[in-house]
């Protein structure tokens, strides 16, 4: 998990997945609040992350069928949204 490039403390799982929710919103040392923006290529990566397996499974369903997609979208979609903020990186703002 990100740590703050001041203190070395660590972000928390919550506080990153609601930075991505509010479309990449600063996150704020816990410790000592300084403020530490989302790195670009972060930024990219969730968005592929979130899209890309979106694109494939749409491009599989006339195969798998509808209701195999939908339930592939309830599984990758949460999983992507658990895994991501392990995976983002901030840099201070
Ligand atoms: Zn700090």
């Amino acid at each position: 998990m990100q740590q703050c490039e001041i203190c070395h403390t660590s972000f928390t799982w919550k506080q990153i997945s609601k930075s991505l929710w509010l479309a990449y919103k600063p996150v704020l040392c816990p410790n000592c609040g300084r403020r530490h923006k989302i790195q670009f290529l972060s930024r990219l990566l969730a968005s592929l992350m979130i899209v890309g397996p979106l694109f494939v499974l749409n491009s599989l369903s006339p195969f798998a069928g509808t209701g195999n997609f939908i339930f592939s979208v309830l599984i990758v979609v949460p999983a992507v949204l658990l895994v991501l903020p392990y995976m983002m990186r901030y840099r201070l703002a």
